[in-house]
Formats: C-alpha cells, sequence, structure tokens
C-alpha cells in the first residue's frame, strides 16, 4: 500500500514565519538592503518611475547613515526615500513599497536626498 502525501500550501503564518527567518538573518549579519518588489513602478499613482529591483548602496552615504538605515530595514521599519520622478515619498520595507505623504515620512527613517543617484535601480 502506497501512501503519496501532497506538500501543503503555503499557509499565512507560514509566509510569515518564513519572513521572521529572512529578516532575522539579513539583521544579524546587517546585509545590505537589496530588494526585488512585485510591483514594477513607483506606487504614486500616475508615475511611471520604474523602481523593481533595487540595491540601496547605503555604504555610498557614510558609516552613520549606512548603520541607521540597515538597522531600521532588518527591524521591518524600513525607510522612507523621494521618487526622483514624481518626488512623491515613497515608504520602502522587505515585502513592498507605498505611497506615503510628506507628514508620514518626516516620522520614519528617511534616505538622504540623493538616494537614487547612488543606488542601483532596475
Ligand atoms: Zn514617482
Amino acid at each position: 500500500m502506497s501512501h503519496i502525501s501532497t506538500p501543503p500550501k503555503s499557509t499565512a503564518a507560514d509566509v510569515a514565519a518564513m519572513h521572521e527567518v529572512y529578516r532575522a538573518g539579513g539583521e544579524e549579519r546587517a546585509m545590505a538592503p537589496h530588494v526585488i518588489y512585485q510591483d514594477a513602478e513607483c506606487p504614486h499613482p500616475g508615475c511611471h518611475q520604474h523602481m523593481q529591483a533595487i540595491d540601496f548602496r547605503l555604504e555610498a552615504h557614510g558609516r552613520a547613515i549606512h548603520d541607521s538605515l540597515v538597522r531600521a530595514w532588518w527591524a521591518d521599519t524600513g525607510f522612507a526615500g523621494q521618487c526622483p520622478a514624481c518626488h512623491g515619498w515613497i515608504h520602502f520595507t522587505i515585502r513592498g513599497k507605498r505611497a506615503v505623504t510628506a507628514d508620514e515620512a518626516v516620522k520614519l527613517p528617511r534616505l538622504p536626498d540623493t538616494w537614487f543617484e547612488e543606488a542601483v535601480v532596475l
């Protein structure tokens, strides 16, 4: 008698657990934030600035900025930066990017104004 087991589908709890393993590993090693988002464009309506895969290259902004933003990234706080095309603020996190207002952005760790010049964005 054979027994065939099918792999269980990922539940939301599994995805959350996987995210936590990934986040904790990155935090432990203080890895440089690289991310590939599902959404290819700037999250502000009507803006078609392409930004899907991002290597923020935070080291280009000096140790203090690098260290605080790397900590914020892996703590799941993320950080805010301005879109180079529409100048709207974007909140970048491990799992997504969203449009935020300037008022919301001031409450978040922020990328330097020149972040887009230093980052590799595909
Ligand atoms: Zn934009």
